[in-house]
Parts: C-alpha cells; structure tokens; sequence
C-alpha cells in the first residue's frame, strides 16, 4: 500500500542530562517518501536519526515502523532494526575486507543468506552504485565517494524498508559529492523510503517530498520543499536560510 505510514515517531522526548535534546516530536514518514531534516548544528538531527532505530534509547513517546511499536530491547528490535539501513558521515566500512565482503558480510552474519546468493546480490548492488569495477578492492583504494557509494550498497544488501542518511556527503570533498548525491536520487525514483539529513539544498528541493527543519531540539516546520524554500514561516529558518543560501 503506498503512501501508509511507515515510520512514526509520537511525542518523542529524549535528554542528555540536563540537555532536552528531543522535545515532543511528531514525524510522520509514509512508505515512498523522502524527508530532508535541516538544522543547525546541534538542534539534534543526528540524535533523531539515532533514535529512530533506536541506537539512542528514548526518554518518553513511541516509534512505530509498519505499525510495530519498537520494543526496547531483545530480539524483536533486532528484527525490526534490520528493517531501517543507515548511512553516516564516516563510512564506517570493514577496512581489512574487500568491498565485495563488506557488502555480503551482514546478508551472511544477519540474515544467515547464502554466500554465492549474497555474492550474486552484492554485485548486482555494486552495479547499481557504478562500482562493479571495484569489488576485489579495499576501501583504502577508494575515493570518499566511491567509499560512500559502497556505505549505500552495503546498506541496500540488508533489503531495508527504509534507509536513513545522516550528512552522507558532509565529509567529501566537493567533486565527490554529485555522485553519491545522484545515487541517493536513483534511490528516491526507485520508490526507496528515505530520511536524509543534508545541508545539500538542491537535493532537497529535487528529491525531497518533505522537509523538516529542526531548532534546539523541536521540529518548527514540516512542508513541502516548495513551501519552505520559498516562504519559511519561523525566524529560526528565515535566519538559517539566509546564512545558507
Ligand atoms: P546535530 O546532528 O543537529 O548537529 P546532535 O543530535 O548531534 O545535533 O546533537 C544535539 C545536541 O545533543 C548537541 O548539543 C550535542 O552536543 C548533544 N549531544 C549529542 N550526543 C550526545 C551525547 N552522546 N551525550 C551528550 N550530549 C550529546
Ligand atoms: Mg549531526
């Protein structure tokens, strides 16, 4: 069913301490969307990210995916876990296994696939991210992009029905970023439910059905690209647009 919601956050509230990093946050995202969270530094879009499956546990409030409220802990989160693919700044690949292994590595571990089925899909996924040349290589013998390019893969090897990007490009260097930014394009055509945390404000005026933006914690808009571009209502966003754009 398209369009029903497939990750559901409901008065969300988390602190560090003293610090209420998540304050009563509502985000609603339906399967096929792609929702663009923008903030400024520190207004908790990384934090957010990190809840949603919950490698940040929560203080109050519910997160539901395809209606299952995640449970705290045990194997049920593991399963429901699995279901939401992440891709960070830091790539985090195995850099002592080739990129090949290091997208079969968690189809094999987690799932318990076959190999020659993981190997058959990993390359189909390389393919698909413009590195089927690369597989017998290390990830040292990549550029950040191409690295990045096989975060994605390694993420899509898992079959998530969601994948969450927290400034997937952030820690590229500038000629690097369009490819990885154009994947993540093919990935949204292709109907893929994502969250991308970016400051590539292209990308969320061309990708984006959604756009949040976030402040110390709270989401202050939630509109459609077109709305927010053009006329942000808050004077948190006007500020941050016009120190952006
Ligand atoms: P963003 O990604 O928008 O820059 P973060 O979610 O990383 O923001 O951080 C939000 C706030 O929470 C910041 O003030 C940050 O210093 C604080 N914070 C993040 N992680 C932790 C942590 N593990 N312990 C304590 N404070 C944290
Ligand atoms: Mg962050």
């Amino acid at each position: 069913m398209a369009g029903d919601a497939l990750i559901e956050l409901r008065g969300v509230n988390k602190h560090y301490g003293k610090l209420h990093v998540l304050q009563d946050i509502d985000l609603t995202v339906g399967r096929g969307e792609v929702v663009v969270v923008i903030g400024p530094s520190g207004s908790g879009k990384s934090t957010l990210c990190r809840t949603i499956n919950r490698l940040e546990p929560i203080g109050s409030g519910t997160i539901t995916l395809d209606g299952h409220p995640l449970p705290e802990e045990g194997r049920e989160l593991a399963r429901l876990r699995a279901e939401v693919g992440m891709v960070f700044q830091s790539f985090n690949l195995f850099a002592h296994k080739s990129v090949l292994a290091n997208v079969m590595l968690a189809p094999v571990k987690v799932r318990g696939r076959k190999k020659e089925d993981a190997e058959r899909r990993a390359r189909q996924l390389l393919e698909r991210v413009g590195l089927a040349a690369h597989a017998d290589k290390y990830p040292a013998q990549l550029s950040g992009g191409q690295q990045q390019r096989v975060a994605i893969a390694r993420a899509l090897a898992m079959e998530p029905q969601a994948l969450l990007f927290d400034e997937p490009t952030s820690a590229l260097d500038p000629e690097m970023i369009n490819e990885v930014l154009e994947v993540m394009q093919q990935l949204a055509q292709e109907g893929m439910t994502m969250v991308v945390v970016t400051h590539e404000m292209g990308f969320a005026r061309s990708a984006a059905n959604r756009v949040v933006f976030m402040a110390d914690g709270r989401i202050v808009e939630d509109r459609t690209p077109e709305e927010f571009f053009t006329a942000p209502e808050s004077d948190r966003a006007k500020d941050f647009l016009s120190k952006i754009l």
